[in-house]
Parts: structure tokens; C-alpha cells; sequence
């Protein structure tokens, strides 16, 4: 007799369905049996630059120590984040991407009969974390795809220990600004943590997005998250952090595992923060990027979702599987967000000028027969 493992795995995990990933190169590659080369990722709101040539200088020069294990208290690059942020070094907790950030959150601080708040089409970590220790959501509706923050602070009930806010939020691009934030916060409970998830806020110019940094000091119960995988392009490193008041961080810091950021990240992540120019160029792709996804979206009669991410959602007023699926057939990888309440839309990330102009014609030609 076998058991089943399925009903013997705790309840919120039975329910769970695994993350759905970019589908990735190599295997639509050998689907279509084409070279990887010939093959247009938009699907994971990847840096289409690649890494900085600083960055892989450095992570070689700490490829002898790999049998070493990593600095499980990541000294040089918090210290380093500490000054760059203007927040002491206990304020910062590292993650394994910030996904890790968001499960340490999780495991810490959500349980049976607890819930946390967060708002439809939010980005799908936040329910899986919540599920997988067994915590109830609470999901807001939206208003025009952004968040109804008003709508979330009433869902907050004597159980709620968590907020998860994206801003800009994925896979939407929506966005809120510095007064919203501000209203928002000064009348959230302050035993509610809430996670300002900042994964796109280096794309952001101006103070057209608050930058959660500020509102540290005057919030204890704020804890704002970031990530070195999309701006500054070390995605398959996996290394992001937090940034919270000491106490947040000594708790998050406790169910962290001792080594969750390999020193090949820690050694890229330093190097990659001093990197300002790679970032402003980062920027500078992905603004006139937008403008020309929008201008070819505008051509072809279509509407999206604005947004201050380094993607964007754009819909097809029908079923967007059968124009994904034609998509692939062309070689072009973007990604379907039907598993986020959006079933009509596909999000695009933004590429370099090549990628999008090949993007644009192949769905121009999927348009005229799909
Ligand atoms: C991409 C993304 C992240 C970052 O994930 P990592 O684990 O750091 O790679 C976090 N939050 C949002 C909203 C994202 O879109």
C-alpha cells in the first residue's frame, strides 16, 4: 500500500498550484527545433543589457573561493546597502532574490487563522507564500487593474498581519503615488507589517513613485523589499533584500537560512550598486522601449494597461492564449497572465529596440491570422 502525499502535505500546500515561470529559451528552442539564438524572450521582465562587464569581472574573481561557504551575514554587501540607503546595517536582511523575502515574511509572521491583504492580479508570490503556511488572503478587487488602497484597508480585520503592495505592481505596471502611500500607511494598524514590494522602483524617474525609504523612520511597521534581478540584470543570481526596522529584521533574520545568498551574488551585488551608469542606460532602453511597444500597440488598434514597470500588459479584448500560442510558433516568448485574473492580456517585457521591433512583427502577422 502507498500512501498518498498528497492529503498527507498540510492544507494550504495541497491546494497550491506551482509558480508558472517565462517559458524558457532553450526548451521552445528545441520544441521548434531553432537555434536559442533565433528565439525573442519578453516573459520574465529580464534586463535586456545583460549584466555589467564590472559585475562579471567580479563575479570571476570569486570563482577560486566557490569551495568556501558564502558570508552567511553578508557583511560587505549590507554595510554597503546600509550606506547607500541611509538605514543602519540591522535594518537590512538579505534574501535569495526577493521572493525569499517575501516567504521569510511569511513563515514569520502568517499561520492558520491569520491572514494577509493584498489585492487581485497582485503579483503570485504573495498568495503562494500566504497559502504554503496555511494563512488565509484577503483579496481586494481592483479598480481600473490598480490597487483600491482604500478597499484594502477595510479588508483588514483583528487577523491581519500582513499587506503585500507592489509598486509598480506585476504584472499590471499599475502604480501609486507618494501621497497615496503616505494616506495609506498612517492609517494602516501599526501591528500590520506592511511589504512595499519595490522589485521596479530604479526604473522609476523623478518622484512620479514614492520611494518607501522615506517612510522607514516614521514606520516600524514598514518593511520595503527590493531586488538586483530586474534593473540591475542579475536575475539568475537571486539576490534581493529588505529594508526594516531592526526588530522586523532580527525576526526575518531567525527562520532565514544561514546561507541564502552565494558568494558569486554577494560579490556581484556589490559591485553592481556602485554601478549608476549601467542603471541610468538600463532607464534610458527601457523609456524609449515603452514608446515604441506603445506606438506598435497603438498601430495595431490595441490597448494596455500604463505602466512603470519594464513590461507592460497588453490586451487583446479575447481569449489571448491562441495569439500566445501562435506567438511561440514565431519564435517570440512573452507571457500569458491568464492565471492572474487577466485571461485577455499578454505581458510584454520591454526588450532592446531589435527584440521589440521583432516582437511587433510577428504579432502583427499572428494578429492577421489567429
Ligand atoms: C520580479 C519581481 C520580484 C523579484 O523577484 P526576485 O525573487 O528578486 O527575482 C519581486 N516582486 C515583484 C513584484 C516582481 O515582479
Amino acid at each position: 500500500m502507498s500512501c498518498d502525499f498528497l492529503a498527507l502535505a498540510v492544507p494550504g500546500v495541497q491546494k497550491l498550484s506551482p509558480y508558472v515561470t517565462g517559458k524558457p529559451i532553450d526548451e521552445l528552442a528545441r520544441e521548434l527545433g531553432i537555434a536559442p539564438a533565433d528565439i525573442t524572450k519578453l516573459a520574465s521582465n529580464e534586463n535586456p543589457m545583460g549584466p555589467s562587464p564590472r559585475v562579471l569581472e567580479a563575479i570571476r574573481s570569486e570563482l577560486a573561493e566557490l569551495t568556501r561557504y558564502p558570508d552567511g551575514a553578508g557583511y560587505e554587501l549590507k554595510s554597503r546597502l546600509a550606506r547607500q540607503c541611509g538605514v543602519e546595517m540591522a535594518q537590512v536582511t538579505l534574501g535569495n532574490g526577493s521572493n525569499d523575502i517575501i516567504d521569510l515574511v511569511a513563515r514569520a509572521y502568517l499561520a492558520p487563522g491569520l491572514n494577509a491583504v493584498y489585492s487581485a492580479h497582485a503579483f503570485a508570490a504573495y498568495p503562494i507564500c500566504t497559502q504554503a503556511v496555511g494563512a488565509q488572503s484577503h483579496v481586494v478587487p481592483a479598480i481600473d487593474y490598480g490597487y483600491d488602497l482604500e478597499g484594502m484597508l477595510e479588508a483588514i480585520d483583528e487577523n491581519t498581519r500582513v499587506m503585500f503592495i507592489a509598486n509598480p505592481n506585476n504584472p499590471t505596471g499599475t502604480w501609486f503615488g507618494p501621497q497615496a502611500l503616505e494616506q495609506f500607511l498612517a492609517r494602516v494598524p501599526s501591528n500590520v507589517l506592511v511589504v512595499l514590494d519595490e522589485a521596479y522602483i530604479e526604473y522609476a524617474e523623478g518622484d512620479e513613485l514614492p520611494n518607501g525609504l522615506n517612510y522607514l523612520s516614521r514606520y516600524p511597521n514598514l518593511l520595503v523589499s527590493r531586488t538586483f534581478s530586474k534593473a540591475y540584470g542579475l536575475a539568475s543570481l537571486r539576490v534581493g533584500y529588505a529594508l526594516s526596522s531592526p526588530q522586523v529584521a532580527d525576526v526575518l533574520n531567525r527562520v532565514r537560512q544561514p546561507f541564502n545568498v552565494n558568494s558569486l551574488a554577494l560579490a556581484a551585488a556589490c559591485v553592481a550598486l556602485e554601478d549608476a551608469a549601467y542603471l541610468a542606460e538600463g532607464r534610458r532602453i527601457n523609456d524609449a522601449g515603452m514608446l515604441q511597444l506603445e506606438a506598435g500597440f497603438r498601430e495595431l488598434g490595441l490597448t494596455w494597461i500604463p505602466s512603470k514597470g519594464n513590461f507592460i500588459a497588453v490586451d487583446f479584448g479575447r481569449d489571448a492564449a491562441p495569439i500566445n500560442a501562435a506567438l511561440l510558433r514565431e519564435g517570440v516568448i512573452v507571457r500569458p497572465i491568464g492565471g492572474y485574473g487577466l485571461p485577455t492580456f499578454l505581458r510584454v517585457s520591454i526588450g532592446l529596440p531589435e527584440e521589440n521591433a521583432r516582437f511587433l512583427v510577428a504579432l502583427k502577422k499572428v494578429l492577421a491570422s489567429v
